[in-house]
């Protein structure tokens, strides 16, 4: 078997997976700030992360996968000001905080399973913790890397000469408030609130006693304790998406180090943006679309997760709706090819080998699938085809394995097939190649039948 590699952040390097317990993996994946609808960037990522557990699995690794829930204390602002994400979710929807949480996280789970994506086996919520983040302040308050200010307990990112590293910052040139709004008590621009205090004379929904006052933790400290909580003090592997490596993992290293004293995390993995015309997709920005936005327009979320594995995940991807319904389309190839497999024989050998081969190269799932396409023509047993294919699937995860089942025909495909069937009986031909076509690329063919019937294929 092809050895496992994997781009670690860290190293800059492309290393070999090498567990910290034999034949098992920890991976700890960033989870969302439930305070609104995710959107199909940051499922990208979830979708990436979901592909990374599955080649483990596939590498047979028992993993124990672990993931957050941020339900507290990610401000607006990276600079640790601006207002609580949830709190704002609450003022702009008129429900408690602990609602909009229960209700975003819900939504949330539903993404994932409209993708396909496994649950992770442990989710831990940031509210669920507090004690433990209290604890680890108060360690690292012993070891004198905190300072208070008026507003909080902040790390002292001097302390730790390695700060840098994983983002290869270059703190010389960094200039607070170019970015970030300026914080006068803070001793350098990269510090970061460890507790926040509750603002005197107002009362947060959330928020609890300390040791320094009544508040609510910092986001970063959250991963830091629920990871090795549910992973320990060393553990394989850690995600999320690339602008998570300047400021939020980055942070979580120094205080994992200054609870530990040691690197806690073998392996940072990182996944790329998902853009529209080259602006990465944020709901701050209000360009953002969601997975209800695409099942609206008629799209599976199958064909949502076949077009992100076209790309390598360290890759950008540009969205566009013509790609997309691409993608539906070759999905639809695809899945219309299987199904008229013969039931499952033997798997073929040399085909599980080359594909192995590519996923098994830090994730080169696009050159799986052109495997995938490779065996689909070759002139193998049918039956062979379907068991490679049975395989192929536990890391896809595109439900392939399907049979011939008689075309579900949506509402709007028929009202067009209805209108084609309109236009031939008035004989306008040019309408009614325009609208064969725009079936076409729906994944629906159309046979015309010499009664003036039609069979769709
Ligand atoms: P959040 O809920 O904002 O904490 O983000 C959840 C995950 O989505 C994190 O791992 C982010 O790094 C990731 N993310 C945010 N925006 C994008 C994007 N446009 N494309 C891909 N991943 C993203
Ligand atoms: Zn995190």
């Amino acid at each position: 078997m092809n050895k496992l590699k994997l781009y670690n952040t860290l190293t800059r390097q492309k290393q070999e997976f090498i567990p910290i317990k034999k034949g098992k993996a920890g991976l700890y994946t960033c989870g969302p700030t439930v305070y609104n609808w995710a959107h199909i960037g940051n499922l990208r990522t979830y979708l990436f992360e979901d592909i990374l557990r599955r080649v483990l699995e596939f590498n047979d690794y028992k993993v124990k996968q672990v993931m957050n829930i941020t339900d507290v204390g990610h401000l607006t602002s990276d600079a640790d000001s601006g207002e609580d994400k949830l709190e704002k979710g609450s003022a702009r929807e008129g429900k408690s905080v602990w609602e909009i949480a229960e209700f975003y996280t819900k939504t949330f789970r539903q993404d994932l399973k409209d993708l396909n994506i496994q649950e992770p086996h442990k989710w831990i919520k940031a509210t669920e913790t507090i004690k433990e983040q209290i604890d680890f302040v108060k360690k690292l308050e012993k070891r004198g890397l905190t300072y208070q200010t008026s507003d909080g307990i902040y790390f002292d990112t001097s302390k730790y000469s390695d700060y840098v590293r994983l983002a290869k910052l270059n703190l010389a040139g960094q200039q607070e408030g170019s970015r970030v709004e300026i914080n006068n008590e803070k001793k350098n621009p990269t510090d970061f609130a460890l507790w926040k205090f509750s603002p005197a004379g107002s009362k947060r929904q959330m928020e609890w006693k300390s040791p320094w006052g009544i508040g609510f933790p910092g986001w970063h400290l959250e991963c830091s304790a629920i990871s090795i909580k549910a992973l320990g003090k060393e553990f394989d592997i850690h995600t999320g998406g690339i602008d998570h490596i300047p400021v939020h993992h980055t942070n979580e290293r120094a205080q994992n180090w200054g609870l530990l004293g040691k690197e806690v995390v073998r392996f940072w993995v990182h996944g790329e943006f998902l853009v529209i015309n080259n602006d990465k997709m944020a709901k701050s920005d209000g360009n953002f679309i969601t997975m209800q936005s695409l099942k609206d327009k008629g799209i599976n979320p199958l064909a949502y997760r076949y077009f992100c594995l076209q790309a390598h995940y360290r890759s950008k991807l540009n969205f566009s709706w013509e790609a997309l319904q691409a993608a539906q389309t070759g999905y639809d190839n695809l899945i219309r090819d299987i199904s008229v497999l013969d039931k499952p024989g033997q798997a073929c050998d040399t085909c599980l080998g080359k594909f192995t081969q590519a996923i098994n190269d830090d994730l080169n799932i696009s050159a799986s699938l052109a495997v995938v396409q490779e065996l689909l023509k070759s002139d193998k047993p049918s039956s062979k085809k379907r068991q490679t294919i049975i395989e192929f699937d536990k890391v896809l995860g595109l439900n392939l394995n399907q049979y011939k089942v008689a075309k579900k025909i949506s509402s709007d495909v028929q009202r067009l097939i209805d209108e084609r069937q309109q236009a031939r009986q008035n004989k306008d031909y040019q309408k009614s190649d325009e609208l064969r076509e725009q079936l076409e690329k729906r994944g629906i063919k159309i046979k015309d039948l010499s009664d003036g019937g039609y069979k769709v294929d």
